[in-house]
C-alpha cells in the first residue's frame, strides 16, 4: 500500500488528532491540595509536625511516626537524577508526540524522591546524581505538571 488513504481509519496515526495529556486524578483532599500547590510554580510537601520527616506522595499519617498533624513546607526545587529509564513507546496516545522521553525519579535536596519526567535533556549525557531543576510542563490548558531538567552543578 503506497496510499495512505488505503489504511484502515484507524491505522491513519498522522491524520488524528491527539487527545489532551490526562491529569492527575487526586483521590482525596490531601493530594488536591498537593496539585493545587504546583500551581503557583513551586514544589510542596508535607512535614511531620511531630518528627519533622517529609512525606510524599501526600497522605494523612506520617509513615515514620504516625501523626496525623503537618504542614506544607516549599522545596526548594533542586535535586539530582536518581534512576531513570527512556520511553520509546506511547502506552497513551497523548504521548506519542513526546516519544522517546525520559521517564525518571529525583532526588530533591530535601531527600523526597519523586516520579516525574526529564525534559531539555541529551539522553546519551544521563548519569546518576546528574543536577536537575524544577520546571512545569504546561497540560491542557494551564494545568502546570512538576517536572524536571537538568541544570548546572
Ligand atoms: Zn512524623
Amino acid at each position: 500500500m503506497s496510499d495512505k488513504n488505503e489504511l484502515p481509519p484507524k491505522m491513519r496515526f498522522k491524520a488524528q488528532k491527539a487527545p489532551p495529556k490526562p491529569k492527575p486524578r487526586p483521590q482525596d483532599p490531601i493530594e488536591q491540595e498537593f496539585w493545587n500547590r504546583c500551581q503557583d510554580g513551586h514544589l510542596y510537601f508535607q512535614r511531620c509536625s511531630d518528627c519533622g520527616t517529609l512525606r510524599h506522595l501526600p497522605r494523612y499519617m506520617c509513615a515514620k511516626c504516625g501523626s496525623p498533624e503537618f504542614s506544607w513546607e516549599r522545596s526548594t526545587g533542586k535535586g539530582t537524577l536518581f534512576s531513570w529509564t527512556i520511553t520509546h513507546q506511547a502506552l497513551h496516545p497523548a504521548f506519542a508526540a513526546d516519544i522517546p522521553f525520559v521517564a525518571a525519579v529525583v532526588e530533591l535536596e530535601e531527600g523526597v524522591r519523586m516520579a516525574t519526567r526529564l525534559i531539555d535533556c541529551d539522553h546519551d549525557s544521563l548519569r546518576l546524581d546528574l543536577p536537575v531543576e524544577l520546571t512545569f510542563e504546561t497540560i491542557g490548558d494551564d494545568f502546570r505538571l512538576p517536572v524536571f531538567r537538568p541544570c548546572e552543578e
